[in-house]
């Protein structure tokens, strides 16, 4: 059976999410082979072969560090070299893309970006993608060399499928060329304690109907365990980071369930959270044009919907 190389997103050798689902994804094309950078992938091979990594490709390089995604395109292209892979599934996170534009560039290969999920066809791997901000939904296929395909996270539910999982170590020369950057300082963001907006399960989102205060949208977060999103409007105003923006150019979130208070529905914060498997919103305007997307819509003031919400959620 074909192999295909699965790139594994980590936070200090911790398995990110969007890997096992890639590894579940993968299997529906070849046999997963993970390809885990950095140290820790002895520690880290349990959990991929127990989603079905048959082996761990590992390399650690000092180049290897945070936002530098040169050195790992040059350890992802000599895993490339060993394994001769019918495809590589890569996250679609913002390093994800990269690592994955340049592998293809380097293999003449063709990509597909921001995938929701991936099959197996006749003449290779099918990948499925929501465009021009979800009005459609395309099948690609890639016609030349080995498809390279960006996964969105929450795109399958991770399945567990045990395999051999053992760690080989892959011999990588990180080129001169891809030495020429360097971090110089690294500034930490306050945690918040929540989950990473794009791999939450759940995103609880606040639009300019929130007009200026949060804090309802934060509490009934914290009790569904949630991120928190944010409308443009919102982020323009001052009143949330740039970073939990959801839209054409804020993230793209797929999580189980989404719920929208105070937000419209205008096509650029559709196309980031469309994909969500259950949609509920919050808005007291029944005309808003969120509530054509919704699977739950609550007409109402999000001041007396949202805490009654979380009051019974709390109260479980
Ligand atoms: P509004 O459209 O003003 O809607 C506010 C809603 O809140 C209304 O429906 C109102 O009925 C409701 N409301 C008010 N008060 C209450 C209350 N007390 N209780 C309940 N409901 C209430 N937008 C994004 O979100 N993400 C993007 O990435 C993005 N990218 C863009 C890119 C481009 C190139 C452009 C041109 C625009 C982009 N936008 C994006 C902006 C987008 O067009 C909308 O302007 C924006 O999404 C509107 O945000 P909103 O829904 O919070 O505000």
């Amino acid at each position: 059976m074909a192999e295909v190389l699965v790139y594994v997103d980590h936070a200090d050798g911790a398995v990110r999410k969007p890997t096992l689902e890639l590894l579940t994804l993968a299997r529906r094309i070849g046999e997963p082979v993970a390809v885990f950078l950095g140290a820790g992938a002895e520690d880290a091979a349990p959990t991929l072969a127990e989603y079905g990594a048959t082996k761990v490709l590992a390399a650690d390089e000092p180049e290897f560090v945070e936002y530098l995604v040169v050195p790992k395109v040059d350890a992802l292209h000599a895993a490339f070299a060993h394994v001769s892979p019918a495809a590589v599934l890569v996250p679609s996170s913002v390093e994800g893309k990269e690592i994955a534009g340049r592998l293809a560039v380097r293999t003449g290969s063709g990509l597909i970006t921001d995938a929701v999920d991936v099959e197996a066809g006749e003449d290779g791997p099918v990948a499925t993608q929501s465009v021009f901000a979800g009005s459609y939904t395309t099948k690609s296929r890639i016609t030349k060399g080995t498809p390279v395909i960006t996964v969105k996270p929450n795109s399958a539910a991770p399945a567990a499928a045990p395999a051999a999982g053992s760690v080989e170590r892959l011999a990588v020369t990180v080129a001169e060329a891809s030495k020429g950057t360097e971090v110089v300082s690294r500034t930490a963001r306050e945690s918040t304690g929540r989950p990473e907006l794009t791999e939450a399960a759940v995103v609880v989102a606040g639009g300019r109907g929130v007009n200026g205060d949060f804090s309802a949208v934060e509490a009934l977060a914290d009790s569904l365990g949630a991120a928190v999103g944010a409308s443009r409007a919102a982020v323009d105003a001052g009143w949330y980071p740039h970073s939990n923006q959801v839209g054409q150019t804020g993230k793209s979130v797929s999580p189980q369930l989404y719920i929208a208070a105070g937000i419209s529905g205008a096509i650029q914060h559709r196309a980031g959270m469309q994909t969500s498997r259950t949609i509920v919103a919050v808005n007291k305007d029944e005309e808003a044009p969120i509530f054509d997307l919704v699977d739950y819509g609550v007409v109402g003031d999000l001041f007396d919907v949202v805490p009654q919400l979380t009051a019974e959620l709390d109260a479980r």
